[in-house]
């Protein structure tokens, strides 16, 4: 099928962007358009107006600051995989970043179109929760912030204002000594996944576990931090039983049902990806034996 009819804006500044999408009704965004285009194509989005931002100045790059790094939300999801300064100090979200999609849709899909598309297995929404990432957001009223974890306002559903977009997000610098694993199952490779782990673990020393962080994506609308999990491991021996006990908080968690995917089956397979997420991350450390 065809897209709808819609009126085609092609800004080049962001104020330009900012000020289309706070005057146009029915306005839509586009950036990779990997997600939008079969949107379109399938009539389950229908805008009048369709604003691009690919060429909007600024809105692209990854830069360090002090507190860690910038990544603008037109930021190819291929040049953050071709990045050094991801895959030396975010390799968690280098890992990801081999799971989404395929080649021909990195090469075109944004992180920014990423996040705000907000699909509940969508790696980097994941990776950016684990990370505790700060997300610009720009509007009419000016520039705001927002950390990840309130970014999700319900299904598919980013917490932007309609005449809002996304500029920027900002990952804080990981601790030295951090390692990270992230893990997936997903019927086809490419495929969104059933559930995925993504887990940072900080040692304290060669036996103990200082910091932990356990996120799962796809189980719910949006991704889950196991709080429990953390807590749970944080202080204990980096050993089979830690991993287990903490893994086993998946069993209690809400998981989304589809017809080929009772809940069960998710919260099964998310247990299983956080135990072996955690074996891989701690084995990754310095402090492993
Ligand atoms: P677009 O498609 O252009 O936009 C997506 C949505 O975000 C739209 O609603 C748009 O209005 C909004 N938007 C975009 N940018 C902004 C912004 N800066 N501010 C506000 N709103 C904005 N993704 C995965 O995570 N995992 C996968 O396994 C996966 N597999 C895929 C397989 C195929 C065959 C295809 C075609 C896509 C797949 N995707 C997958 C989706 C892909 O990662 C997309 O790139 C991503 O979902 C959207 O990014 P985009 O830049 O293409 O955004």
């Amino acid at each position: 099928m065809k897209p709808p009819a819609f009126a085609y804006h092609d800004p080049r500044t962001l104020e330009d962007a900012v000020a289309l999408l706070g005057s146009l009704d029915n306005a839509r965004i586009i950036a990779g358009g990997q997600s939008l285009m079969p949107m379109l194509s399938m009539r389950l989005a229908a805008p009048d107006h369709l604003i691009d931002l690919n060429r909007v100045a600024g809105l692209d790059g990854i830069a360090p600051t002090p507190g860690g790094l910038r990544i603008g939300a037109m930021t190819r999801q291929r040049s953050l995989e071709d990045s050094d300064l991801v895959r030396r100090h975010y390799p968690l979200m280098a890992e990801a970043l081999t799971f989404v999609g395929h080649r021909q849709t990195r090469n075109r899909g944004t992180i920014g179109g990423s996040l705000c598309n907000l699909d509940p297995a969508a790696e980097l929404v994941l990776v950016c929760t684990a990370l505790d990432a700060t997300l610009e957001i720009v509007g009419p009223a000016g520039p705001r912030e927002l950390p990840m974890a309130d970014f999700p306002a319900g299904f598919l559903t980013p917490a932007l204002a309609p005449d809002e977009l996304l500029a920027a997000i900002r990952l804080p610098a990981p601790p030295s000594a951090a390692s990270s694993c992230f893990l997936e199952f997903a019927r086809r490779h490419g495929d969104y996944a059933i559930a995925a782990a993504a887990v940072i673990l900080v040692p304290d020393g060669p036996g103990r576990i200082g910091q932990a962080t356990v996120a799962l994506g796809g189980t719910a609308a949006a991704p889950l931090r196991l709080v429990e999990a953390e807590r749970r491991l944080v202080g204990a021996a980096p050993d089979a039983t830690a991993f287990a006990a903490a893994a086993a908080c998946c069993r209690t968690i809400e998981a989304m049902e589809d017809p080929q995917t009772p809940p069960w089956y998710r919260r099964r397979l998310a247990e299983v990806l956080v135990r072996r997420a955690l074996q891989a991350a701690w084995s990754r450390t310095g402090a492993a034996a």
